[in-house]
């Protein structure tokens, strides 16, 4: 019987292909019956997966598993694309246009409850009013309160929105003298539209904010130095690769920065700029990791191919 196992043996890979004629599928098919080794092959040989990871298929699993990872940080990769550039669009079009003064913006009305209403120009989307208590702790009698309104509108509210008049009411101290100021946020004077037994008191300016100027600097720096120690320490693999992760976060946040204040350095309304360039620069920065390890994983994959056909 041994010579005949050794022929179904030699068989069995076109008996599993099906490619046999059919005189030899039923020679080889009685024989299984009665031989349990060659069944044994037979079963081996049906199932590829379970059993061809054998030392020669190793390398192959090993960058199929590659390109398995490979395709997941694609996708990931393309999410973070798609969701930098929803916020970047996001960015552009909330951002605050303010409106300079004009007689008709908006209008100042004292009610008989100590209160005062100020309606909004219906070109008006959004507004503020921050609080100022001017007062001092020697002389208490001499407290004031000064309110700055300041009131914009955004690229999306414009076309999308309407919102009709708004108004706001300010409940006022009793007995406490105050001043209403509009700030345009165009670095001119702040204008008084109304107020009670104003002393004579300085114009004021409300300024832009230069803190995001500050951080940009800083992401600037942080880059320098970086950039020096990568040159410091180029031949050292362990800490290359940590400063090659880190520089690509400070180059991330001038991106972010860059789109979401264009060439401005200030602000008029820093939390959102801030916030915004936070989100954008966390996003560009995973998806430049991202394409780094992709990047070197593909490196790898050709040259895994490249040894394979050798
Ligand atoms: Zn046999």
């Amino acid at each position: 019987m041994r010579n005949e196992c050794n022929i179904i043996q030699d068989v069995l890979p076109l008996y599993v292909e099906n490619i046999v004629s059919d005189d030899t599928a039923e020679f080889v098919k009685e024989h299984l019956e009665t031989c349990a080794k060659c069944q044994h092959k037979y079963e081996q040989m049906k199932e590829p997966e379970a059993t061809h990871t054998s030392v020669e298929v190793a390398p192959l699993v090993n960058l199929k598993k590659k390109m398995l990872v490979k395709r997941v940080q694609t996708i990931t990769l393309t999410t973070i694309f798609v969701i930098a550039v929803v916020l970047s669009a996001f960015a552009v079009l909330s951002a605050p246009v303010y409106f300079p003064y004009s007689e008709d913006l908006l209008s100042v009305t004292e009610n008989a409850d100590e209160s005062i209403t100020i309606t909004f120009d219906e070109s008006v989307t959004d507004y503020s009013c921050s609080v100022f208590f001017d007062s001092d702790t020697e002389n208490p009698s001499t407290e004031k309160v000064h309110y700055t309104i300041e009131a914009w509108t955004s690229l999306w509210d414009e076309w999308f929105s309407n919102r009709g008049v708004q108004s706001t009411t300010i409940r006022l101290e009793k007995n406490v003298p105050f001043t209403v100021y509009y700030a345009a946020n165009n670095n001119e004077e702040n204008i008084f539209i109304y107020g009670k037994s104003v002393t004579a008191s300085g114009g004021s300016i409300t300024l832009p904010r230069l803190t995001l100027g500050y951080y940009l600097i800083l992401a600037i720096f942080g880059f320098c130095a970086l950039l020096i120690a990568w040159f410091i320490f180029r031949s050292k693999p362990n800490i290359k690769i940590w400063i090659e992760r880190f520089i690509l976060y400070p180059v991330s946040y001038i991106i972010g920065h860059f789109i979401v204040s264009g060439m401005n350095s200030t602000s008029y309304s820093l939390e959102r700029d801030f916030m915004l360039i936070i989100f954008l620069s966390i996003l560009i920065y995973s998806g430049m990791l991202l394409a780094r390890s992709l990047y070197l994983l593909r490196k790898e994959i050709n040259s895994t191919n490249l040894s394979a056909s050798l």
